[in-house]
């Protein structure tokens, strides 16, 4: 049976459709409108948040054919229309998962785990050795982080000697995995989390029935892309049954409670699709962060909550570096057992 398809959420008209993010756009806006504005930028913030959406409602801004009297743009003509629907040439998204020519996801064996040099050479040759058709083009690359190191340098021959009119967008929730020499190229704009109730009215503009929705935004720490992920009924309440199962373990002060529960949860998180030990390893942590706040006037056990929230920030660290998920859930547990 086919997926029902999710709406694709609000159209992207002009800047003031994007959500939040106020600090980000009113810096590029005037940067366009005085012709200050670099040709490469660096959209670093949280995973969700907007970037890309960003990134394409500015490249609206500089191809709108009725630009506003604020310099947004109209978001309703030809070519506004066309930048929103991923139809427009001149806008060209760079992903390991899109095709440079087609703008189409690729699937199967063209999929590889990061941006390689194929993909920059196939973006320089097919398209940005010709002009632009308008007087802008635009070259967004998402998650920037996976460009792999020929294809950073790659990159960096092309902002080095940019092709012209032509402006470079590369966003990236993990900044630091950029090459240096790359990273200094580009004019830095920071993207922040958004407010929970902008996740919930993104939600909401993609169908999310609203106590779902609201649910996933308390778990998304202000992203709306995690919160979509998150708004799955069956998968939020497996997640939040293990939430609890883990704090019921630590409750018994049994060690063999422990031990069973890391190893049912690791198991099971194995089975499925993604990080699930990761995922709810950072409900665990919102939680205890939460209590902690809740706590504030009972000094004493606000700070055992808060080292039992930084305990397990610890332990989702050490998991990005190959820990092996049973014994690191185990031991954080135990360690969080001891924290009283
Ligand atoms: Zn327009």
């Amino acid at each position: 049976m086919a997926e029902p398809e999710q709406p694709k959420g609000d159209p992207i008209q002009g800047l003031r459709s994007v959500r939040a993010q106020s600090a980000a756009k009113e810096f590029l806006q005037h940067a366009l409108s005085g012709g200050r504005l670099s040709t490469a930028l660096l959209f670093e913030g949280p995973d969700g948040v907007g970037k890309e959406r960003c990134a394409r409602a500015l490249a609206q801004c500089s191809l709108c054919l009725a630009k506003q009297p604020d310099g947004d743009a109209c978001g309703r003509c030809a070519i506004c229309r066309a930048i929103d629907a991923q139809k427009y040439p001149d806008v060209i998204t760079l992903a390991r998962t899109l095709d440079v020519l087609t703008q189409q996801e690729q699937t199967g064996a063209d999929l590889k785990s990061e941006i390689v040099v194929d993909k920059i050479r196939e973006l320089q040759r097919e398209r940005l050795s010709y002009m632009p058709h308008g007087a802008i083009r635009w070259v967004i690359v998402r998650d920037a982080h996976e460009l792999n190191a020929n294809a950073s340098n790659a990159l960096l021959k092309t902002l080095e000697e940019p092709p012209a009119n032509t402006h470079f967008v590369l966003a990236t929730h993990r900044p630091s995995e950029l090459l240096v020499t790359v990273r200094s190229r580009c004019q830095r704009v920071r993207f922040a989390t958004l407010p929970e109730s902008d996740v919930i009215a993104i939600l909401a503009s993609r169908g999310v029935e609203a106590a779902l929705a609201k649910e996933a935004a308390k778990w998304a720490e202000g992203s709306a892309g995690r919160a979509l992920a998150m708004a799955d009924p069956e998968l939020l309440a497996s997640r939040k049954s293990w939430l609890e199962r883990l704090l019921a373990a630590l409750r018994a002060g049994k060690p063999g409670a422990v031990v069973e529960v890391s190893e049912a949860f690791s198991k099971e998180a194995a089975a499925k699709e993604g990080d699930e030990v990761l995922v709810v390893l950072e409900m665990l942590e919102r939680y205890f962060r939460d209590e902690a706040i809740a706590a504030a006037t009972d000094a004493r056990k606000s700070t055992v909550l808060a080292a039992r929230s930084q305990l397990v920030r610890q332990t989702i660290a050490s998991l990005d570096s190959n820990l092996k998920a049973q014994m690191a859930v185990e031991s954080m547990l135990v360690r969080l057992r001891d924290v009283r």
